[in-house]
């Protein structure tokens, strides 16, 4: 159906329930192409909702929407998930329908794989140390391990050798990065708290992730050979956080544990297979192509691209064709955490491949495909998708310089910031000054993150879902942390000096009020004859009375002090027969006022301009 839209262009409409679909990073055009519309139209009636886009500029989900409301269609933005989904459909690869179609017997049992999360020098580190060294397989080469991201040990339990996978990177940043990614591979969280410490605030946002993940948690009650260690208060605090041990009737297990001595570890890895045995069943069918994650990838100067894949299903095999990411290659060797090359990787076992052509990210999947070429093109594929995306995300993230527009458009009404620094005490400070920069109630400042330290992959994941700026004093990015807001689009400002902070943020808080105008008077001329010319209207000589007369600024008519034309602009503006741009008072000249030919002998032209407030 056409009907005739706003500005009269001509839009084929959707029936209110007409549903598009779009990919992220869509334009005008590949909206246009789906309804099979003119794309300068649709410019058109975007432009006539109060945006201006060109057609090849990708646009983001809100003014989809919008457009979306307006020409009676319903617009679905595909997520990133469910496009991959798509183009993996499109080389007959359907990840969901080959697990729906395994039958139990298929699936046989994994080990778990665990992440050591907890608060800063509460011995996350030396734990892991502790764990590796235990582990009966080391044993036998020297204990000489190398760090790949993820190592895999043994540990006989109840006489049955069982393996176990640990995640090397302690913390829960790089396992609410691999989440962000929506890659789930933690399937236990170990909580490291230090006895003489107790409950932290890293701890408490280590319980909280684990939580939301739905990851059940083993305590690790860490430093107990410490002078006033209390391993008890810590079981008492950590009940205020649903985390009961079994001892005081909850379903937790708590372990004592020193982790530089090496005490408790077995009783650790013991109540760890415990409980995977009793609140998870982990399965895995071993025998298909290897799908699972990329944990940790770099560039290696002597073996190329280098990425420690954990096999979550399948069997990873040396010579596989696989995609990780927009990475694509062929596996050419793989070796563990001792070193060894090995030459087929199970469910739940972290290797280090080589073979890959370019560098994946953390937390991307991966998995084997057919053949070489297919590998390439799904990667090439992904590349161009994320193209897409990262064009419509730069659009759509505020920095501060492109603050005052996105208010301008109604955009935003609060400016969310994330203050990073050196010491508590500098970031208490700057929250301070900040806070008290008065800008009226219009706008509102909100620090929605405060921390010491250097920028993390945490803080750029957190401005991403809020889009906040993040503001560095004395401190740096982490490590890889740069890539990551480079690619989110997250704006990120470093200072040494608050006052330049605080100038910069006022700067983009005043930016951000609506500027206010007042007319101002620029200058008056009265009419003293009328030329009536048939190529230019009627020519009014006039003399300048006041200010200034210019061509181009506007003007209103009065006749016996009431208004006759307003609204009008000085098209043409004579001092004899040269064209003047301006003329001052006392002066004669001759203004034509376009098609505006209402005016006789006597009448006042006023000009005028509209001037912005400054603001105070
Ligand atoms: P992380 O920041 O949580 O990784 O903590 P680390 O593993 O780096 O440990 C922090 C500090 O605590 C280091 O100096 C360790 O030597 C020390 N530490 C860790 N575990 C123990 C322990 O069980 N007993 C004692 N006495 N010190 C420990």
């Amino acid at each position: 159906m056409q009907a005739p839209s706003l500005g009269g262009v001509s839009v084929p409409r959707g029936n209110g329930t007409t549903v598009v679909r779009l990919r992220q990073g869509s334009s005008l055009n590949d909206f246009a192409d789906k309804i099979d519309a003119n794309p300068a139209a649709l410019v058109t009636v975007l432009f006539h909702l109060g945006e201006m886009a060109t057609a090849t500029q990708s646009l983001d989900e809100d003014t989809f929407g919008a457009l979306g409301v307006e020409l009676g269609y319903v617009i679905e933005m595909v997520s990133a998930e469910e496009e991959d989904r798509e183009l993996l459909g499109a080389f007959d690869i359907d990840l969901e329908a080959e697990e729906a179609g395994e039958s139990d017997e298929d699936q046989l049992p994994r080990p778990p794989v665990v992440t050591v999360m907890g608060h800063v020098d509460h011995g996350k580190t030396k734990l892991l140390d502790a764990i590796r060294k235990s582990d009966v397989v080391a044993g036998e080469h020297g204990g000489i391990t190398q760090h790949i991201g993820a190592y895999q040990i043994h540990h006989e339990h109840e006489g049955v050798d069982r393996a176990i996978t640990f995640i090397d990177t302690p913390g829960h940043e790089a396992f609410t990065a691999m989440r962000a990614r929506g890659a789930d591979v933690t399937d236990i969280a170990i909580l490291v708290v230090a006895a003489d410490d107790g409950v932290m605030p890293q701890t408490v946002e280590a319980v909280n992730h684990a939580q939301a993940a739905g990851v059940p948690i083993v305590v690790a009650v860490n430093k107990i050979d410490v002078d006033g260690a209390n391993p008890a208060k810590v079981r008492q605090q950590l009940t205020e956080y649903n985390l009961v041990a079994e001892e005081y009737g909850g379903d937790t297990m708590f372990v004592d544990v020193a982790a530089k001595p090496g005490i408790g570890i077995d009783d650790l890895v013991e109540a760890v297979l415990l409980t995977a045995d009793a609140s998870l069943d982990l399965r895995a069918n071993p025998n298909k192509d290897a799908r699972g994650v990329a944990i940790e990838a770099n560039l290696d100067r002597g073996r190329g691209a280098v990425a420690t894949v954990l096999v979550q299903s399948g069997t990873l095999e040396v010579g596989d064709a696989i995609v990780a990411g927009t990475a694509h290659g062929r596996v050419r060797a793989m070796i563990d955490e001792h070193g060894d090359t090995v030459d087929v990787a199970t469910p739940a076992r972290p290797v280090q491949v080589t073979g890959l052509t370019s560098v994946p990210s953390a937390g991307d999947t991966f998995l084997v495909a057919p053949d070489d070429r297919t590998a390439r093109q799904i990667a090439e594929k992904r590349q161009a998708a994320e193209r897409a995306a990262l064009l419509a995300k730069r659009r759509k993230r505020i920095s501060l310089e492109d603050f005052d527009a996105e208010l301008k458009k109604g955009k935003v009404e609060s400016l969310n910031l994330i203050l990073k620094g050196d010491v508590s005490g500098a970031v208490e400070a700057l929250e301070d000054a900040l806070l008290k920069i008065d800008v009226g109630d219009e706008v509102e400042l909100r620090v929605i993150h405060r921390g010491v330290g250097a920028i993390t992959q945490n803080d750029v994941n957190l401005a991403t879902v809020d889009s906040a700026v993040i503001l560095g004093f004395n401190v740096k990015y982490g490590e890889r942390v740069e890539e990551l807001a480079d690619r989110e689009g997250v704006d990120v400002k470093f200072y040494s000096v608050i006052y330049q902070a605080i100038d910069d943020i006022e700067a983009a808080l005043k930016g951000m009020l609506k500027p206010e105008y007042e007319e101002v008077q620029l200058g008056t001329a009265e009419i003293r004859e009328i030329f009536r010319s048939s190529k230019f209207g009627n020519i009014a000589g006039s003399i300048v009375r006041s200010g200034e007369i210019r061509r181009n600024s506007k003007a209103r008519v009065l006749r016996a002090g009431t208004v006759v034309g307003d609204n009008l602009t000085i098209e043409s503006l004579k001092r004899f027969k040269d064209d003047a741009t301006e003329v001052r008072e006392g002066f004669e000249c001759g203004i034509g006022l376009g098609t505006f030919n209402n005016i006789t002998e006597g009448d006042i032209i006023e000009t005028w301009e509209m001037r912005e407030i400054p603001r105070t």
